[in-house]
């Protein structure tokens, strides 16, 4: 087998870089591992409309449900109420998702080899074992869309990314106070350095939490989210689709090496102030299918694509990793005071009309301007500073 642009992993990203690669020209060949695409599930599938925008792909039957705010709860259960003017974001399911993105690439002119598992690279020759035979591949140029562990970064001997969150969830019966508000729950002794969920949909909720690498395990703080005053008031008991998995945070030093570009979790393109890489993973597939396909007509240099993706991106990047550090810091009482300081009506009305979910910096930069970076700083620090 020969092909001008070879993608390993069958994830979001992985699918529209093929698409991107079959649309600029080039002979492309999709891999997965697994025997389905878009399962095992690691994601609560909540994305904003921009992100489905990105994913060129419209709104299918994989969204489950409509978000217009989310309800965010201080440690001391202060609640505070962050609506938008309409919808702000989709609940989806995965596996449909996922299958409708591989569904574009193919569309687009992309071949796919599922139950195929790379593992390693010589001279442009991936090696892979296909339903359960060593074969080679020779690619001119290899696309690591391979998600969190991505083994493609690892053969090309690409950096491993800044810091792992570890992630839990499952899905249970809830009543959520509103089906069309997300739940965000804040605090050191159920999230530590970052925040836990319950993310409903047609009377079920995602109920989870990531939280900082080390201290004890997921389920630890999982078992305490559910004594949570309120998520104990909402939750009705059993449990079903467990997931457990790491977010990847601050990307590698580089995304690019001999004939090989990383995209996606690979390439640690998540935001740091939420954890989803399916709107960050859109936006550079599109760019990493585009330079792979004219790079291997020698119209392109990968590191074209680095350029690219870290000026699409890199910015918001930088900012969210200093914005999740500086609240990785704070105290549950700095958290508390954090929470009621954000829910005075002036500061409301400035969520309401800035808030963006894949662009939390824009919101930052106004709540500065509005007159309280005082305020601000005492509550988040030094750290915070420096970030404008
Ligand atoms: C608990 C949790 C909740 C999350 N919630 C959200 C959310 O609400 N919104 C959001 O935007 N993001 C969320 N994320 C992050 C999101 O799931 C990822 O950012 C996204 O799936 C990354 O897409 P990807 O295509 O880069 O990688 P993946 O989706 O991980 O896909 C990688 C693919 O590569 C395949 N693969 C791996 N190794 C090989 C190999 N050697 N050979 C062949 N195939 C291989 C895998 O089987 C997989 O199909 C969440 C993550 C976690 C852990």
């Amino acid at each position: 087998m020969n092909y001008d642009v070879v993608v390993v992993g069958g994830g979001p990203a992985g699918a529209i870089a093929a698409k991107y690669a079959a649309k600029n020209g080039a002979s492309t060949l999709l891999i997965e591992e697994h025997a389905n695409i878009g399962s095992p599930v690691q994601c609560t599938g909540l994305i904003s409309t921009a992100a489905l925008n990105e994913c060129e792909i419209g709104a299918g039957n994989f969204v489950l449900a409509k978000m217009k705010g989310a309800f965010v709860y201080a440690p001391n259960c202060e609640e505070l109420k962050v609506e938008g003017k309409d919808v702000k974001a989709y609940v989806i399911d995965r596996k449909i998702f996922d299958r409708a993105l591989v569904e574009s690439s193919l569309d687009a002119g992309a071949d796919m080899l599922l139950k195929t598992r790379f593992t390693g690279i010589e001279r442009g020759k991936i090696s892979v074992i296909s339903n359960g035979e060593k074969k080679e591949i020779q690619a001119g140029v290899v696309i690591g869309a391979d998600g969190i562990q991505s083994s493609v970064g690892r053969a090309a001997g690409l950096g491993r990314c800044e810091k792992y969150l570890s992630g839990i969830q499952f899905e249970a019966p809830y009543a959520a106070k509103d089906p069309e508000f997300v739940e965000i729950f804040t605090g050191n002794t159920i999230a530590p350095g970052f925040f836990a969920w319950a993310v409903p949909f047609n009377g079920m909720a995602r109920i989870g939490l990531a939280k900082n690498p080390g201290a004890d395990p997921p389920l630890y703080y999982l078992e305490k989210l559910l004594k949570h005053p309120v998520v104990a008031s909402r939750y009705r008991g059993s449990r079903t689709e467990h997931v457990l998995g790491g977010i990847p945070l601050g990307p590698p030093a580089k995304t690019t090496s001999n004939g090989v570009m990383l995209v996606g979790d690979a390439a640690g393109q998540v935001k740091p102030t939420s954890g989803g890489g399916i709107y960050m993973g859109a936006v550079c597939a599109k760019i990493a299918g585009e330079v792979a396909a004219k790079a291997s007509r020698k119209e392109a240099v990968l590191n074209d694509y680095e350029k690219r993706w870290r000026g699409a991106v890199g910015r918001e990047l930088a900012i969210g990793m200093r914005i999740h550090k500086s609240f990785g810091k704070l105290s549950d009482e700095n958290l508390n005071e954090f929470i009621s300081f954000m829910n005075n009506p002036k500061i409301r009305e400035i969520i309401t009309e800035y808030g963006d979910m894949d662009h939390p910096s824009v919101l930052l930069q106004k709540l500065i301007q509005s007159g309280d970076k005082k305020q601000l700083i005492k509550l988040l620090g030094v750290a915070f500073k420096t970030l404008f």
